[in-house]
């Protein structure tokens, strides 16, 4: 663990790797890039996103080999799955409960700190709270900062 904001909890690459492992994934020289790629990566990438950095440098990658890679590790635990926009899921590798911002505008995701301790359960009676979910929609600063075209309202 090399973040010292206590509302990041990076796996690692370690642990990612048993994962991978543990899903009867063999850690091919792909994987691993994958895996190294998603660790170090606070943006939350989709997988053709990683796909796009990884296929210059690495040989013979595959954008189904990200998508598996990247489903195992979701399906261990290791990473988390978003889908803040329709047709991209993105991919998370802070495991701490955390909420989501999102620019409408370049669609750039921040990681957002939890509130305190609520009693999300009594919330919801009768139900088992697994995990919240909650999503902050806006413009980020840059977007924010730049003017968006008008239209000319002597039309
Ligand atoms: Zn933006
Ligand atoms: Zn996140």
């Amino acid at each position: 663990m090399i973040d010292r904001d206590p509302t990041v909890v990076r796996v690692t690459t370690e642990a990612m790797f048993a994962g991978l492992r543990d899903s009867g994934l063999k850690i091919t020289p792909q994987r691993a890039a994958i895996v190294r790629e998603l660790a170090g990566d606070p943006s939350h990438p989709t997988a053709q996103e990683i796909f796009d950095r990884l296929r210059g440098s690495v040989p013979s990658m595959s954008f189904a080999t990200v998508y598996n890679t990247l489903d195992a590790l979701v399906r261990s635990g290791l990473c988390g799955a978003l889908s803040l926009a329709p047709g991209a899921t993105r991919f998370d590798a802070n495991m701490h409960a955390h909420h989501h911002a999102v620019c409408d505008q370049c669609g750039m995701v921040r990681d957002v700190p939890r509130e305190g301790p609520a009693d999300l359960a009594a919330r919801v009676p009768g139900f088992s709270v697994r995990a919240v979910e909650r999503i902050y929609r806006g413009l980020c600063s840059e977007c924010a900062g730049a003017a968006p075209p008008q239209p000319d309202p002597s039309h």
